[in-house]
Protein backbone atom coordinates (compact mmCIF):
# COMPACT_ATOMS: atom_id res chain seq x y z
CA UNK A 1 0.00 0.00 0.00
CA UNK A 2 1.40 3.21 -0.77
CA UNK A 3 0.36 6.40 1.38
CA UNK A 4 0.65 9.97 0.12
CA UNK A 5 0.64 13.14 1.55
CA UNK A 6 1.80 11.80 4.75
CA UNK A 7 2.62 14.44 7.35
CA UNK A 8 6.36 14.17 8.93
CA UNK A 9 6.30 13.85 12.98
CA UNK A 10 9.39 15.20 13.64
CA UNK A 11 10.33 19.31 13.36
CA UNK A 12 7.74 22.37 13.12
CA UNK A 13 8.06 21.77 9.72
CA UNK A 14 5.54 19.49 9.13
CA UNK A 15 6.01 18.51 6.07
CA UNK A 16 2.97 17.13 4.16
CA UNK A 17 3.90 15.84 1.20
CA UNK A 18 5.55 12.27 2.64
CA UNK A 19 5.07 8.92 0.52
CA UNK A 20 5.28 5.41 2.66
CA UNK A 21 4.84 2.58 1.21
CA UNK A 22 3.18 -0.14 4.02
CA UNK A 23 3.87 -3.93 3.44
CA UNK A 24 2.15 -6.17 5.66
CA UNK A 25 1.62 -3.72 8.67
CA UNK A 26 5.25 -2.54 8.40
CA UNK A 27 6.75 0.60 6.58
CA UNK A 28 8.85 -0.53 3.94
CA UNK A 29 9.86 2.43 2.11
CA UNK A 30 10.02 6.70 3.03
CA UNK A 31 10.40 8.96 0.15
CA UNK A 32 10.57 12.74 -0.02
CA UNK A 33 11.55 13.26 3.97
CA UNK A 34 14.75 13.77 5.20
CA UNK A 35 17.15 11.61 7.39
CA UNK A 36 15.91 13.29 10.46
CA UNK A 37 11.95 12.40 9.67
CA UNK A 38 12.67 9.45 7.19
CA UNK A 39 13.95 7.70 10.53
CA UNK A 40 11.31 9.14 12.69
CA UNK A 41 8.89 7.37 10.28
CA UNK A 42 10.84 3.91 10.29
CA UNK A 43 11.06 3.98 13.40
CA UNK A 44 13.95 2.04 15.93
CA UNK A 45 14.31 0.38 19.14
CA UNK A 46 10.72 0.12 21.16
CA UNK A 47 10.26 0.03 24.82
CA UNK A 48 8.79 -3.45 24.97
CA UNK A 49 6.09 -3.04 27.62
CA UNK A 50 5.35 -1.42 30.77
CA UNK A 51 7.97 -1.59 33.47
CA UNK A 52 8.50 -0.59 37.56
CA UNK A 53 11.10 0.24 39.58
CA UNK A 54 11.76 -2.56 41.80
CA UNK A 55 14.26 -2.97 44.16
CA UNK A 56 16.50 -0.42 41.99
CA UNK A 57 15.56 -2.51 38.56
CA UNK A 58 12.95 -2.07 35.88
CA UNK A 59 10.90 -4.66 35.98
CA UNK A 60 8.32 -5.39 33.33
CA UNK A 61 4.77 -5.03 34.39
CA UNK A 62 1.00 -5.22 32.73
CA UNK A 63 -0.43 -1.56 31.72
CA UNK A 64 -3.27 -2.05 34.62
CA UNK A 65 -0.01 -2.20 37.04
CA UNK A 66 1.72 1.10 35.50
CA UNK A 67 -1.28 3.21 35.22
CA UNK A 68 -2.08 2.09 39.35
CA UNK A 69 1.58 2.78 39.88
CA UNK A 70 1.63 5.98 38.18
CA UNK A 71 -1.93 7.22 39.34
CA UNK A 72 -0.70 6.65 43.09
CA UNK A 73 2.97 8.65 42.45
CA UNK A 74 1.00 11.66 41.20
CA UNK A 75 -2.03 11.45 43.61
CA UNK A 76 0.31 11.26 46.74
CA UNK A 77 3.13 14.31 45.20
CA UNK A 78 2.07 18.07 46.82
CA UNK A 79 3.26 19.36 43.29
CA UNK A 80 3.88 17.21 40.80
CA UNK A 81 5.41 18.51 37.30
CA UNK A 82 3.72 16.91 34.24
CA UNK A 83 6.05 18.06 31.49
CA UNK A 84 6.93 17.37 27.41
CA UNK A 85 4.15 17.37 25.38
CA UNK A 86 5.58 18.30 22.45
CA UNK A 87 6.20 15.09 19.99
CA UNK A 88 2.73 13.99 20.88
CA UNK A 89 -0.76 15.12 19.19
CA UNK A 90 -2.91 18.09 20.65
CA UNK A 91 -5.76 15.33 21.54
CA UNK A 92 -3.06 14.15 24.23
CA UNK A 93 -2.30 17.56 25.25
CA UNK A 94 -6.36 17.84 26.24
CA UNK A 95 -5.37 14.81 28.61
CA UNK A 96 -2.55 15.72 30.00
CA UNK A 97 -4.04 19.39 31.57
CA UNK A 98 -6.98 17.70 32.61
CA UNK A 99 -4.41 15.25 34.98
CA UNK A 100 -2.62 18.19 35.62
CA UNK A 101 -5.74 19.79 37.05
CA UNK A 102 -6.83 16.74 38.26
CA UNK A 103 -3.47 16.42 41.15
CA UNK A 104 -3.64 20.10 41.46
CA UNK A 105 0.17 19.66 39.31
CA UNK A 106 2.39 22.09 37.56
CA UNK A 107 2.15 21.68 33.35
CA UNK A 108 5.09 22.70 31.33
CA UNK A 109 6.40 21.68 27.95
CA UNK A 110 9.92 21.20 26.31
CA UNK A 111 9.16 25.17 24.98
CA UNK A 112 10.24 26.09 28.14
CA UNK A 113 13.91 25.30 27.23
CA UNK A 114 13.73 26.47 23.60
CA UNK A 115 11.45 28.86 22.17
CA UNK A 116 9.59 29.70 26.02
CA UNK A 117 11.31 33.31 25.59
CA UNK A 118 9.66 33.69 22.27
CA UNK A 119 6.19 33.47 23.19
CA UNK A 120 7.07 36.01 25.83
CA UNK A 121 8.02 38.29 24.08
CA UNK A 122 5.40 37.71 21.17
CA UNK A 123 2.89 38.47 24.36
CA UNK A 124 4.22 41.87 24.96
CA UNK A 125 4.91 42.72 21.56
CA UNK A 126 2.40 41.24 19.01
CA UNK A 127 3.47 39.41 16.35
CA UNK A 128 3.94 40.15 12.14
CA UNK A 129 3.10 37.37 11.65
CA UNK A 130 2.34 35.23 7.89
CA UNK A 131 2.15 31.25 6.80
CA UNK A 132 4.94 29.54 5.38
CA UNK A 133 2.72 29.50 2.15
CA UNK A 134 2.79 33.02 2.25
CA UNK A 135 6.56 32.70 2.64
CA UNK A 136 6.62 30.23 -0.24
CA UNK A 137 5.05 32.38 -2.34
CA UNK A 138 5.69 35.54 -1.87
CA UNK A 139 9.04 36.39 0.01
CA UNK A 140 12.38 37.41 -1.71
CA UNK A 141 14.67 37.88 1.52
CA UNK A 142 14.83 35.57 3.97
CA UNK A 143 16.86 36.08 6.68
CA UNK A 144 18.06 33.05 9.48
CA UNK A 145 18.89 34.69 13.16
CA UNK A 146 20.46 32.05 15.22
CA UNK A 147 19.34 29.25 13.06
CA UNK A 148 20.93 26.54 11.60
CA UNK A 149 17.87 24.90 9.02
CA UNK A 150 20.09 22.69 6.95
CA UNK A 151 21.03 20.64 10.12
CA UNK A 152 17.70 21.23 12.26
CA UNK A 153 15.43 21.78 9.42
CA UNK A 154 16.11 20.28 6.57
CA UNK A 155 13.63 20.44 3.93
CA UNK A 156 12.59 24.23 5.12
CA UNK A 157 14.69 25.79 2.57
CA UNK A 158 13.49 23.36 -0.77
CA UNK A 159 9.21 23.89 0.79
CA UNK A 160 9.07 27.33 2.30
CA UNK A 161 11.62 29.65 2.25
CA UNK A 162 15.01 30.05 0.46
CA UNK A 163 15.01 27.13 -2.54
CA UNK A 164 11.60 26.94 -3.40
CA UNK A 165 9.89 28.76 -6.89
CA UNK A 166 6.74 30.68 -5.41
CA UNK A 167 3.78 31.97 -7.53
CA UNK A 168 5.84 35.67 -7.19
CA UNK A 169 9.47 34.28 -6.83
CA UNK A 170 9.31 32.19 -10.03
CA UNK A 171 12.27 32.17 -10.43
CA UNK A 172 13.27 30.22 -6.95
CA UNK A 173 16.65 30.87 -5.39
CA UNK A 174 17.77 33.31 -8.33
CA UNK A 175 15.22 35.83 -7.03
CA UNK A 176 15.79 35.44 -3.37
CA UNK A 177 18.09 37.20 -0.96
CA UNK A 178 19.55 35.05 2.10
CA UNK A 179 21.06 36.79 5.18
CA UNK A 180 21.93 34.85 7.99
CA UNK A 181 23.53 35.75 11.42
CA UNK A 182 25.06 33.72 13.87
CA UNK A 183 27.74 33.30 16.12
CA UNK A 184 29.62 30.71 13.85
CA UNK A 185 29.91 29.63 10.46
CA UNK A 186 27.24 26.89 9.55
CA UNK A 187 26.09 24.95 6.64
CA UNK A 188 23.26 27.32 6.45
CA UNK A 189 25.45 30.35 6.57
CA UNK A 190 27.21 28.94 3.97
CA UNK A 191 24.76 29.51 1.32
CA UNK A 192 23.84 32.71 2.21
CA UNK A 193 24.25 36.08 -0.19
CA UNK A 194 25.36 37.58 3.35
CA UNK A 195 26.57 36.45 6.64
CA UNK A 196 27.27 38.11 9.80
CA UNK A 197 29.07 36.60 12.45
CA UNK A 198 28.19 38.49 15.21
CA UNK A 199 30.19 38.17 18.81
CA UNK A 200 28.04 35.66 21.21
CA UNK A 201 25.57 37.12 23.62
CA UNK A 202 25.42 40.35 20.84
CA UNK A 203 22.58 39.64 19.32
CA UNK A 204 20.29 42.60 20.91
CA UNK A 205 22.92 44.94 20.08
CA UNK A 206 23.12 44.21 16.90
CA UNK A 207 19.41 44.43 16.31
CA UNK A 208 19.07 47.58 17.93
CA UNK A 209 21.77 49.34 15.04
CA UNK A 210 19.67 47.88 12.76
CA UNK A 211 16.94 49.64 14.07
CA UNK A 212 18.70 52.88 14.33
CA UNK A 213 19.26 52.37 10.24
CA UNK A 214 15.80 51.47 9.39
CA UNK A 215 14.91 54.12 11.46
CA UNK A 216 16.98 56.90 9.98
CA UNK A 217 19.46 57.22 12.93
CA UNK A 218 22.25 55.63 11.48
CA UNK A 219 24.32 58.10 11.81
CA UNK A 220 24.69 58.20 15.85
CA UNK A 221 25.87 55.18 15.25
CA UNK A 222 30.19 54.41 16.26
CA UNK A 223 31.77 52.53 13.16
CA UNK A 224 31.72 49.38 15.08
CA UNK A 225 28.81 47.45 16.60
CA UNK A 226 29.32 44.21 19.11
CA UNK A 227 32.42 43.80 16.00
CA UNK A 228 30.22 44.25 12.88
CA UNK A 229 31.10 46.75 11.23
CA UNK A 230 28.67 49.83 10.28
CA UNK A 231 29.04 49.52 6.57
CA UNK A 232 27.68 45.74 6.63
CA UNK A 233 24.84 47.06 9.10
CA UNK A 234 23.90 49.69 6.74
CA UNK A 235 24.15 46.87 3.79
CA UNK A 236 21.62 44.29 5.33
CA UNK A 237 19.67 47.20 6.89
CA UNK A 238 19.23 48.45 2.78
CA UNK A 239 18.79 44.89 1.76
CA UNK A 240 15.95 44.23 4.28
CA UNK A 241 14.46 47.34 2.98
CA UNK A 242 14.56 46.97 -0.26
CA UNK A 243 12.81 43.43 -0.05
CA UNK A 244 9.33 43.29 -1.30
CA UNK A 245 8.38 40.42 0.96
CA UNK A 246 11.14 40.14 3.96
CA UNK A 247 11.27 36.98 6.32
CA UNK A 248 12.77 36.60 9.50
CA UNK A 249 13.28 33.66 11.23
CA UNK A 250 14.69 32.83 14.42
CA UNK A 251 16.14 30.23 16.52
CA UNK A 252 17.36 29.27 19.84
CA UNK A 253 20.56 30.90 19.01
CA UNK A 254 18.60 34.03 19.96
CA UNK A 255 16.25 33.35 22.22
CA UNK A 256 18.91 31.50 24.87
CA UNK A 257 21.72 34.34 24.01
CA UNK A 258 21.88 37.29 26.55
CA UNK A 259 19.03 39.18 26.74
CA UNK A 260 16.86 36.19 26.12
CA UNK A 261 13.08 37.05 25.53
CA UNK A 262 14.34 41.05 25.05
CA UNK A 263 15.88 39.80 22.17
CA UNK A 264 13.02 38.68 20.67
CA UNK A 265 10.89 41.74 22.06
CA UNK A 266 13.72 43.78 19.98
CA UNK A 267 13.61 41.59 17.00
CA UNK A 268 9.53 42.11 16.39
CA UNK A 269 10.48 45.79 16.99
CA UNK A 270 12.60 45.47 14.05
CA UNK A 271 10.12 43.92 12.01
CA UNK A 272 7.50 46.42 12.76
CA UNK A 273 9.28 49.05 11.96
CA UNK A 274 10.58 47.30 8.38
CA UNK A 275 6.55 47.28 8.07
CA UNK A 276 6.80 51.02 7.50
CA UNK A 277 8.97 50.38 4.16
CA UNK A 278 7.96 46.86 3.36
CA UNK A 279 6.01 43.96 3.70
CA UNK A 280 7.81 42.14 6.48
CA UNK A 281 6.72 38.44 8.55
CA UNK A 282 8.75 36.88 11.70
CA UNK A 283 8.69 33.25 12.82
CA UNK A 284 10.59 31.55 15.75
CA UNK A 285 12.07 28.13 13.69
CA UNK A 286 10.47 25.71 16.62
CA UNK A 287 11.96 22.43 16.75
CA UNK A 288 9.51 19.45 18.15
CA UNK A 289 6.64 19.06 15.53
CA UNK A 290 3.77 20.00 17.77
CA UNK A 291 5.30 22.36 20.13
CA UNK A 292 2.88 24.92 18.69
CA UNK A 293 0.24 23.19 19.26
CA UNK A 294 1.04 22.42 22.87
CA UNK A 295 0.92 26.00 23.28
CA UNK A 296 -2.53 26.10 21.38
CA UNK A 297 -4.47 24.02 23.36
CA UNK A 298 -2.77 25.15 26.81
CA UNK A 299 -3.71 28.60 25.83
CA UNK A 300 -7.54 27.39 25.07
CA UNK A 301 -8.01 25.24 27.90
CA UNK A 302 -5.94 27.43 30.79
CA UNK A 303 -5.64 31.01 29.47
CA UNK A 304 -1.70 30.54 29.01
CA UNK A 305 0.70 28.80 26.74
CA UNK A 306 3.16 26.82 29.16
CA UNK A 307 4.43 26.99 33.06
CA UNK A 308 0.81 26.48 34.24
CA UNK A 309 0.29 25.92 37.94
CA UNK A 310 -2.74 24.26 38.93
CA UNK A 311 -1.89 24.19 42.86
CA UNK A 312 -4.13 26.67 44.15
CA UNK A 313 -7.44 25.28 42.47
CA UNK A 314 -6.93 27.91 39.09
CA UNK A 315 -4.19 28.18 36.67
CA UNK A 316 -1.47 30.60 37.54
CA UNK A 317 1.52 31.20 35.27
CA UNK A 318 4.84 33.13 35.97
CA UNK A 319 7.61 31.81 34.61
CA UNK A 320 10.60 32.01 36.92
CA UNK A 321 8.20 30.66 39.07
CA UNK A 322 6.33 28.57 37.57
CA UNK A 323 8.28 26.93 34.56
CA UNK A 324 9.70 23.13 34.87
CA UNK A 325 13.36 24.27 35.44
CA UNK A 326 12.48 26.61 38.54
CA UNK A 327 10.05 23.95 40.36
CA UNK A 328 12.63 21.28 39.76
CA UNK A 329 15.85 23.42 40.70
CA UNK A 330 13.56 25.02 44.12
CA UNK A 331 13.00 21.71 45.02
CA UNK A 332 9.50 22.12 44.75
CA UNK A 333 8.00 19.36 42.59
CA UNK A 334 7.84 16.02 44.42
CA UNK A 335 6.64 14.32 41.43
CA UNK A 336 7.25 14.45 37.54
CA UNK A 337 5.30 12.46 35.09
CA UNK A 338 7.24 12.82 31.05
CA UNK A 339 5.52 12.73 28.21
CA UNK A 340 7.20 12.42 24.65
CA UNK A 341 10.19 14.67 25.78
CA UNK A 342 13.74 13.36 27.71
CA UNK A 343 14.83 16.53 30.09
CA UNK A 344 17.88 13.78 31.22
CA UNK A 345 19.36 14.93 28.03
CA UNK A 346 17.92 18.51 27.80
CA UNK A 347 18.18 20.57 30.67
CA UNK A 348 21.17 21.71 33.38
CA UNK A 349 22.96 18.74 34.74
CA UNK A 350 21.89 20.30 38.43
CA UNK A 351 18.22 20.21 37.41
CA UNK A 352 18.32 16.47 36.08
CA UNK A 353 19.86 15.67 39.60
CA UNK A 354 17.03 17.26 41.38
CA UNK A 355 14.79 15.23 39.25
CA UNK A 356 16.76 12.01 40.00
CA UNK A 357 15.55 12.43 43.40
CA UNK A 358 11.55 12.51 42.79
CA UNK A 359 9.44 9.62 41.55
CA UNK A 360 9.40 9.75 37.85
CA UNK A 361 6.84 8.32 35.54
CA UNK A 362 7.78 8.53 31.43
CA UNK A 363 4.79 7.73 28.79
CA UNK A 364 7.29 7.26 25.32
CA UNK A 365 7.29 5.07 22.56
CA UNK A 366 10.88 5.08 22.61
CA UNK A 367 13.76 4.47 25.35
CA UNK A 368 15.89 7.54 26.26
CA UNK A 369 18.18 8.81 28.80
CA UNK A 370 15.00 9.48 31.43
CA UNK A 371 14.09 5.85 31.14
CA UNK A 372 16.91 5.61 33.15
CA UNK A 373 16.52 7.61 36.21
CA UNK A 374 11.94 6.37 35.70
CA UNK A 375 10.52 4.59 38.57
CA UNK A 376 7.27 3.86 35.92
CA UNK A 377 8.15 3.49 31.98
CA UNK A 378 4.88 3.26 30.28
CA UNK A 379 5.55 2.80 26.42
CA UNK A 380 2.53 4.23 23.72
CA UNK A 381 2.11 4.41 19.82
CA UNK A 382 4.33 6.35 17.95
CA UNK A 383 1.89 9.59 17.21
CA UNK A 384 1.82 10.19 13.39
CA UNK A 385 2.42 6.80 12.34
CA UNK A 386 0.68 4.47 15.08
CA UNK A 387 -2.51 6.47 15.95
CA UNK A 388 -3.66 10.07 13.90
CA UNK A 389 -4.10 12.89 15.56
CA UNK A 390 -3.72 17.30 14.93
CA UNK A 391 -0.64 19.27 15.28
CA UNK A 392 0.39 22.41 14.39
CA UNK A 393 2.91 23.65 12.05
CA UNK A 394 5.72 26.18 13.11
CA UNK A 395 3.01 29.14 11.61
CA UNK A 396 0.15 28.13 13.64
CA UNK A 397 -1.23 26.07 10.76
CA UNK A 398 -3.22 23.09 12.10
CA UNK A 399 -2.69 19.85 10.26
CA UNK A 400 -4.22 16.10 10.64
CA UNK A 401 -1.62 13.33 11.11
CA UNK A 402 -2.70 9.69 9.76
CA UNK A 403 -2.23 6.43 10.90
CA UNK A 404 -0.12 4.68 8.87
CA UNK A 405 0.25 1.27 10.72
CA UNK A 406 -1.65 -0.68 13.22
CA UNK A 407 -0.10 -0.97 16.51
CA UNK A 408 -0.33 -3.11 19.62
CA UNK A 409 0.80 -0.10 22.11
CA UNK A 410 -1.96 2.15 23.22
CA UNK A 411 -2.02 5.53 22.05
CA UNK A 412 -0.63 8.41 24.45
CA UNK A 413 -4.47 9.82 25.12
CA UNK A 414 -5.52 6.37 25.78
CA UNK A 415 -2.57 5.93 28.33
CA UNK A 416 -3.44 9.13 29.99
CA UNK A 417 -7.12 8.32 29.90
CA UNK A 418 -5.86 4.80 32.40
CA UNK A 419 -4.12 7.11 34.98
CA UNK A 420 -6.81 9.65 35.18
CA UNK A 421 -9.49 6.97 35.39
CA UNK A 422 -7.02 5.55 38.64
CA UNK A 423 -6.36 9.04 40.34
CA UNK A 424 -10.19 9.33 40.07
CA UNK A 425 -10.74 6.19 41.92
CA UNK A 426 -7.61 7.58 44.14
CA UNK A 427 -9.78 10.36 45.03
CA UNK A 428 -13.28 8.21 45.91
CA UNK A 429 -11.60 6.00 47.78
CA UNK A 430 -10.36 8.91 50.41
S1 LIG B 1 12.20 19.00 7.52
FE1 LIG B 1 11.29 18.35 9.47
S2 LIG B 1 9.14 17.84 9.01
FE2 LIG B 1 10.27 17.95 7.04
S3 LIG B 1 10.87 15.83 6.62
FE3 LIG B 1 12.60 16.81 7.71
S4 LIG B 1 12.24 16.37 9.89
FE4 LIG B 1 10.33 15.96 8.79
Amino acid sequence: MIVEDVICPFCGCLCDDIRVEVEDNKITKVNRACRLGASKIRGHERIKAPMVREDGELVETSYEEAYQRAAQILYQAKRPLLYGWCSTVCEAHKKGILLAEEVGGVIDSTATVCHGPSIIGIEEKGLAGATLGQVKNRADLIVFWGSNPAEAHPRHSLRYSTNVRGKFTEGGRSEKKMIVVDVRKTRSSRNADKFLRIRPGTDYEVISALRMIVGGNGDLLPERVAGISKDDLVDMAEMMKAARFGAFFFGLGLTHSRGSYKNIDNSLSLVNELNSHTKFMIMPMRGHYNVGGFGQVCAWETGYPMAVDFSRGIPYFNPGETAACDVLANGEADAALVVAADPASNFPWSVVEKLAEIPVVQIDPFENPTTLISDVVIPSAVAGVEVEGTAYRMDGLPLRMKKLVTSSYPSDEEVLDGIIKEVRRLGDDN
